[in-house]
């Protein structure tokens, strides 16, 4: 028999798991000469540790299950992706892709942070780059979760927009490339900068 890192018994031949360590610990102590009061204690013993979540569900992110569907999605790779539309759509719930792959802009006063004010991360909500600390956030009248500065540089690109009669700079996500605003020069200091961003493409944590 083999044992796998989760502590399976598997067949050596098929590579199936069998059972789990616990349960043929458990049948090996019942081969044994031992009062029935034993074999009671190491069932109730073996039943608490069973209901303990297994190594891999422990470094699961909580604040990342939603997007476990989401194969791309990551808060520590920083690879950059090259990811077909078409596959982001099938992905990406509608209203998140219209913004990140169309480039369209949620209604001002909408969004779900552009009044948040807690200490914390925002992340793309499409592939878990870390963009901006809340440090840089400031209250701006626009409607759109405003900063003045980028987490680090290539957090983010930057292309020209000449859409709809206006010379602007699109902000794009610097790992994923999906659009997450544009940035303006009537920011505060110390920048003078201002990244005016769309609430659904950003994912925002809390400091713990
Ligand atoms: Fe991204």
């Amino acid at each position: 028999m083999e044992v796998d890192p989760e502590g399976r018994l598997r067949d050596p031949t098929s590579g199936n798991p069998i059972a789990s360590i616990r349960f043929a610990t458990f049948v090996v102590l019942k081969t044994m000469d031992l009062p029935r009061s034993f074999y009671l204690l190491v069932a109730a013993a073996m039943a608490c540790t069973s209901a303990t979540p297994s190594s891999t569900m422990s470094n699961q992110d909580p604040s990342t299950t939603e997007h476990i569907n989401n194969p791309y999605y990551s808060r520590t790779d920083t690879a950059h992706l090259n990811v077909s539309d078409a596959e982001w759509k099938r992905i990406l719930p509608d209203s998140v892709f219209e913004v990140a792959r169309h480039k369209a802009t949620e209604r001002a006063f909408t969004g779900k942070y552009w009044d948040t004010e807690g200490l914390g991360m925002y992340y793309c909500a499409v592939c878990g780059n870390a963009l901006f600390r809340s440090d840089s956030k400031f209250g701006s009248s626009c409607g759109w979760p405003s900063f003045y500065e980028a987490l680090h540089p290539n957090s983010v690109r930057y292309e020209n927009d000449s859409t709809y009669g206006m010379q602007r700079t699109e902000v794009l996500c610097g790992r994923c490339d999906s659009h997450l605003g544009h940035i303006f020069d009537d920011g505060p200091p110390p920048t003078g900068k201002r990244f005016c961003m769309n609430s659904i493409v950003l994912d925002f944590v809390p400091d713990k």
